[in-house]
């Protein structure tokens, strides 16, 4: 579908469900015109789209009950949605009806110096846990490079990780509570401040669920200690398999390195040419390195990983002198998607997860892959997980192209499969992956995870057609791209033309 697609036809239920959510939430919180909605079509993930019947933004978890109440009373499905920067299409409403937007539940409620606990409401922007306690020589450690817009709502939904996750673990590490509104509107606290609650681990279940098990009003996370000192370096390789054994072989080492972080050539070019950062446009592929702890020792730690790189052939390996000049390694990370905006063109960011051992031949099979079918690939990403993200671009207004960039998306991933990998490492399921996961899982795997979410979701209205290929992709359409919803999963009957 190109992003030229219209708003659909008004459903039966439009006019009541919009007079009724005004009665809740007043004119202001209800958003139904199209050009609103447009932006809501779709969040970062962006060949499927779909417009929803209406946006709400509630302020409270009463509200938030409010509307799932409503929503349950007029079966109307409910999407929740943070800051839309999810890269598999999780808070898209792909079966249209209310996209329930926590962006306005953004305020930090309580930060617990001496128990390093942080509550804070959903919708707050993940940099700000960090920001709010960084004199106390603290921060918030699962940040992923969108962590200028994307929310904890969001981070807690998806599992996020991000650079730092290497050594300080992803989201599910870090969350010791929530405040949910159940599927069926009921108000439900989850975990708490303490480190281990008894019986079965339902925040354990909730982290990592996209959105398909209730919505996640209130966070409690983990505070971490900042470290005493830091270390920032950056290689530059001439072969991207140079770059690559340096990772394979840092790992193997022992060492632990708090971020490694690999960016191809693509990527440094469009880098360079927004942001004049300094780097070596003609390298094939850099590392972003950093080691952290004890001031003791650490310089050790760091001559380690040099050796390594320099006995890959390594050509440079600059060290950042000052705290500015860290600043500028990470803007190349953490703006190489901003950067890439600037081209024009529209992107999907891939997310499947190897062994680290298979990184060389991996990345060559997806550049091969990627020009086999027409399309440009800029890599970038969490090199130490083994979780790759190829970023191919294309254009969203040429049916073919979305085709190509479908099809070539799905060897890659076939491919992360076939070496013993994972079709996601931290992005999710979403609409994207819906079939991929029947690659890795069988029936019956899948099947009791259906089960699981029905525990929760009884009436399948909470974000239907996402996680489990309960829904299935048909893009051969004479018209082009199209979901359509499978029968006899409970979501048939409402259709699900993108
Ligand atoms: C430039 C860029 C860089 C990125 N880098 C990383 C990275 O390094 N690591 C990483 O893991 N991801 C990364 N992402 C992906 C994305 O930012 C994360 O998945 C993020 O956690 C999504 O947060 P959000 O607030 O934007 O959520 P949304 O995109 O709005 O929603 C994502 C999913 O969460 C659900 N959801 C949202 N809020 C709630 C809630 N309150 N309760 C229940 N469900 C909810 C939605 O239904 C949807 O399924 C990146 C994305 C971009 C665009």
């Amino acid at each position: 579908m190109s992003s030229q697609h219209s708003r659909p036809p008004k459903t039966p239920f439009a006019d009541t469900l919009e007079r009724e959510l005004i009665a809740l939430l007043g004119r202001d919180s209800v958003l139904t015109s199209e050009a609103d909605l447009r932006a809501y079509d779709c969040d970062a993930y962006a060949p499927e789209k779909r417009f929803p019947d209406a946006v709400v933004l509630p302020t409270t978890t009463g509200q938030v009950a409010q509307i799932v109440r409503l929503c349950n009373k007029l079966n109307v499905p409910f999407t929740p949605r943070g800051a839309g920067t999810g890269l598999s299409g999780g808070a898209t409403a792909i079966e249209g009806g209310v996209i329930l937007s926590l962006i306005r539940m953004n305020q930090i409620l309580e930060a617990d110096i001496p128990n390093r606990r942080m509550v804070a409401q959903a919708g707050c922007v993940n940099v700000y846990l960090t920001k709010a306690v960084k004199n106390d020589k603290l921060h918030y450690a699962p940040d992923p490079s969108s962590q200028g817009a994307c929310t904890v709502g969001g981070n807690v939904a998806e599992n996020s990780g991000g650079p730092h996750t290497l050594k300080y673990g992803v989201t599910t590490n870090h969350v010791t509570g929530v405040t949910m509104v159940l599927p069926d509107g009921e108000i439900m606290k989850l975990g708490g401040k303490v480190e281990d609650v008894c019986g079965y681990d339902l925040v354990g279940i909730i982290v990592g669920s996209e959105g398909t098990m209730g919505i996640v009003t209130e966070v409690t996370i983990r505070l971490t200690p900042l470290p005493q000192s830091v270390r920032t370096l950056l290689a530059v390789f001439e072969t991207v398999d140079q770059a690559t054994q340096t990772v394979s072989d840092i790992i193997a080492s022992g060492a632990v390195p708090a971020a490694l972080e690999l960016i191809d050539t693509f990527i440094i070019k469009a880098c360079e040419d927004a942001f004049h950062l300094g780097f070596p446009m003609d390298a094939e592929a850099v590392l972003i390195i950093e080691v952290d702890g004890l001031e003791v020792g650490l310089e050790e730690e760091a001559e380690t990983v040099r050796a390594i790189a320099e006995k890959n052939g390594a050509r440079e390996v600059r060290q950042a002198a000052t705290e500015l000049e860290r600043a500028l390694l990470w803007k190349a990370r953490k703006q190489a998607f901003g950067a890439l905006g600037r081209l024009g063109k529209s992107m999907v960011t891939h997310d499947g997860v190897i062994p680290r051992t298979r990184l060389p031949e991996v990345l060559r099979e997806v550049r091969a892959i990627a020009q086999r079918h027409g399309l440009d690939v800029g890599n970038v990403f969490h090199a130490g997980d083994g979780n790759l993200h190829p970023n191919l671009m294309f254009d969203e207004r040429d049916a073919e192209q979305i085709k190509n960039v479908l099809h070539a998306g799905e060897e890659i991933l076939k491919l992360c499969v076939d070496v013993g990998g994972s079709v996601t490492g931290e992005h999710g399921i979403g609409i994207e992956k819906l079939e991929a996961l029947t690659w890795q899982f069988s029936p019956e795997d899948l099947e009791l995870m259906q089960k699981l979410k029905s525990v929760f979701n009884t009436s399948q209205l909470c974000n239907p057609g996402k996680v489990l290929p309960s829904a299935k992709r048909c893009w051969e359409t004479e018209h082009g791209p199209k979901m359509v919803a499978a029968a006899g999963r409970g979501v048939a009957g409402r259709g699900a033309a993108v």
